[in-house]
């Protein structure tokens, strides 16, 4: 279940970043006007702001909604990440997805919905789980599990992470095999401060770190030229992928499939493979595929904030681990 929620979401981060990398951001806050201070936040005066003072606009998939960055957090977070992660893990993907929303904020998401600043879609924006969905889900751990998750949204209430003093896109993944991965390896945008660094998550720490796909030669044709009719897949199977070459993170940068010189990225998406950190070969008439990890490998990899906090990272450590050069801060006002 939390797979298909991280799947929706890694499968398709790719491809609504690349894009986003790509928009010019406008300046001018994309949310609504700046409000005025109700009663209760009179005395604030300074520019930073709470999650209560901060309101956006929501699509749910059938209207869009006004809300607070208070009420709508623990819901993403709920979404977002295992609640029986560590707390400081928790408060660290907090404080990315309150990030994320502040950047969305800032740049907008209007081509995706032009009235509302983010969405509950975990394929566009981030997955979002009501109160009701998580008792459900967690079942007796229900109230352990949602005290944890409104501690580490109110501990880290109105904080971000910044790059020269605005939010940063915080991008996150499931886990890295080993190293993450920097942004431009996988979009072509390379920001300062999605860097490749060290994860410390392994095969001990996570569940399903080393998966193996199976494709028979004609499933795997059948795949790849769907997307690359030009592509020669003919004689056998063996001689199909050649010159795959690593990244520095251990990734698959290319391949030539029949000719026809893809991304590993691309690869991964074709063939539905967990992660770009993957080798090949060809085995009867079939095609293995040995898979580390799981996500795109850029940013915070949630795994790896997990096992940070097992060794005793607070969650401002764990984020300036995981992006470079980066402050934790208040939202800046508007
Ligand atoms: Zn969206």
């Amino acid at each position: 279940m939390r797979g298909a929620v991280w799947a929706g979401w890694a499968m398709t981060a790719v491809l609504f970043l690349s894009a986003l990398l790509f928009l010019p951001r406008p300046r001018e806050q994309t949310g609504q006007e700046p409000r005025e201070p109700s009663a209760r936040t009179e005395q604030t005066v300074s520019a930073a702001r709470r999650d209560a003072e901060v309101v956006l606009r929501v699509w749910n998939g059938r209207e869009t909604v006004e809300t607070t960055l208070a009420a709508y957090l623990p819901g993403v977070v709920r979404g977002e990440m295992p609640a029986a992660f560590e707390p400081e893990a928790l408060a660290a993907q907090a404080a990315a997805e309150r990030t994320y929303i502040c950047y969305h904020l800032q740049s907008g998401r209007k081509s995706a919905h032009p009235d509302a600043d983010v969405c509950t879609d975990p394929a566009c924006c981030s997955a979002w789980t009501s109160e009701e969905e998580a008792r459900e889900r967690w079942g007796e751990n229900y109230a352990v599990y949602e005290e944890k998750i409104e501690k580490a949204v109110a501990e880290t209430d109105g904080q971000i992470v910044l790059y020269g003093g605005e939010p940063i896109l915080a991008a996150f993944h499931s886990s890295s095999a080993g190293r993450t991965v920097a942004s431009g390896e996988v979009w072509r945008a390379d920001l300062p401060y999605l860097r490749s660094v060290e994860s410390p998550e392994s095969e001990d720490t996570v569940p399903n770190y080393y998966s193996v796909t199976t494709l028979t030669a004609a499933e795997f044709r059948d795949a790849f030229l769907a997307a690359h009719p030009e592509a020669d897949l003919s004689g056998s199977a063996e001689g199909w992928i050649t010159g795959v070459r690593f990244s520095e993170s251990g990734r698959v940068e290319a391949a030539t499939v029949g000719g026809v010189t893809v991304p590993g990225t691309e690869l991964r998406q074709i063939l539905g493979l967990r992660s770009a950190s993957f080798t090949v070969s060809a085995e009867g008439e079939s095609l293995v595929f040995r898979v580390v990890g799981y996500g795109h490998g850029v940013g915070m990899s949630q795994y790896g904030a997990n096992e940070l906090a097992r060794r005793g990272k607070t969650w401002r450590e764990i984020l300036q681990w995981y992006y470079s050069g980066v402050t934790i801060g208040p939202i800046p006002g508007k």
